[in-house]
């Protein structure tokens, strides 16, 4: 449908701005291009247009703004400065082609009625291009129509001109504003559906479909962004690597569903009991990786022994089966200038003594240490 309008969930309403804001940032290129061509073949045609020495200088006067207009929109692009807003601008850029089109019938109904039949052209020209000016839909035909029309007809009434005789020739572009409502409509609803199914899929690529969390793919950014930050500015972080115990024994005794409810169960009790900063992931089969930002290694271990009790120390039901399920996770923290991939290495190492020493407990192994700590599971 024309004007059905997909919503954007509000998870996704922020990088939808952006995307608009390139859109906008685009066309107004184009726009800026567009109109600075055209008033230049208009400016050199005047005699082709039959138009005579008066209205010549006054289409020269209102075509100046235009053009200005125009000629700052590249000087924008190519600069990068000032830092405009591209939706702003392409207002701007709307509203002054709107303002020169009407004025222009406007010049002609008073002192060259012979040619309004140019004018009434222009008109259609004109209300096109606005309508593809305004990427945001029906929203802005207000700020882009109606307020200029307004105006427009005020203006009619100022200067004594009588809208009947002038009908004939408003008839055309009154249509295309119409024509260019539903274009404008079809093209907004079809950068909103084009932008959700590029976000769906982006989701679908880092998302684990069992459990929700994040995937190994996913992490390795949020990683190399927190190595990033650690060289600028020295901010710590930890990674807890969690691994079922035992887990092979809940898939053989009550089946593979049963298993990954369980596997679901942990991963949500897991991301219940992080910060609002933290990062749980599905690192692979029943892996678990916690990423704590900002976390020096004894706050990390406290985390680790915290999520070991919630998944735990509570049974979990699945499929009307109570199963005490267990956890032993691998802590560690980043060492200044190391690869993640020896992070993550020495995670691992932490999370096989955790398993040697028992399973359902934390261990930690620290950057360049020798002895590990562990802490013995209390259940
Ligand atoms: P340990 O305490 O030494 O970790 O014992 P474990 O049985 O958990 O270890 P092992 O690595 O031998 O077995 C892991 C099991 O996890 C085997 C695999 O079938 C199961 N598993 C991995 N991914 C999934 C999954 O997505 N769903 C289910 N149900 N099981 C999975
Ligand atoms: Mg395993
Ligand atoms: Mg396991």
């Amino acid at each position: 449908m024309i004007f059905h309008r997909t919503s954007i969930p509000p998870k996704w309403q922020s990088t939808y701005e952006d995307f608009l804001c390139q859109v906008e940032k685009q066309i107004a290129l184009v726009a800026g291009w567009l109109i600075t061509v055209i008033l230049v073949i208009y400016q050199v045609n005047q005699n082709q247009r039959g138009i005579d020495g008066n209205i010549h200088i006054i289409e020269t006067l209102l075509r100046a703004p235009v053009m200005l207009v125009a000629l700052f929109t590249l000087f924008v692009h190519y600069t990068k400065k000032p830092q405009v807003d591209p939706g702003l601008l392409l207002r701007v850029i709307a509203l002054s082609v709107m303002g020169l089109s009407l004025s222009l019938f406007v010049a002609h109904a008073l002192y060259s009625p012979d040619t309004l039949y140019q004018m009434s052209n222009v008109l259609m020209i004109g209300f096109f291009g606005v309508s593809m000016l305004s990427v945001r839909g029906l929203e802005q035909w207000w700020t882009l129509f109606v307020l200029p029309l307004m105006l427009f007809f005020a203006a009619l009434v100022i200067v004594d001109l009588e809208f009947k005789q002038l009908l004939p020739f408003l008839f055309d572009p009154l249509v295309m504003i119409f024509v260019g409502m539903v274009v404008s409509c079809s093209l907004s609803q079809l950068r909103r559906s084009e932008f959700l199914t590029r976000q769906q899929l982006k989701s679908l690529a880092l998302t684990d479909q069992l459990t929700g969390l994040l995937n190994r793919h996913a992490i390795h950014t949020s990683l190399e962004q927190l190595v990033t930050r650690y060289a600028r500015h020295g901010h710590p972080f930890s990674l807890i690597l969690g691994d079922l115990d035992k887990f092979k024994r809940v898939n053989d005794s009550y089946g593979h569903n049963v298993g990954d409810e369980v596997l679901i169960e942990t991963a949500n009790r897991l991301q219940d009991h992080v910060r609002a900063g933290d990062i749980v992931c599905r690192w692979g089969g029943e892996e678990l990786l916690v990423v704590l930002p900002d976390t020096e290694l004894d706050s990390a271990l406290a985390v680790a022994e915290k999520l070991r009790c919630a998944v735990g120390e509570t049974p979990m039901t699945a499929a009307g089966h109570s199963i005490k399920q267990t956890i032993s996770f691998g802590v560690t923290c980043y060492h200044d200038g190391e690869h993640i991939d020896t992070t993550i290495m020495r995670a691992d190492s932490a999370l096989y003594l955790a398993k040697e020493g028992g399973r359902n407990r934390a261990a930690s192994v620290e950057p360049g240490a020798g002895a590990p700590d562990s802490i013995p599971a209390t259940l």
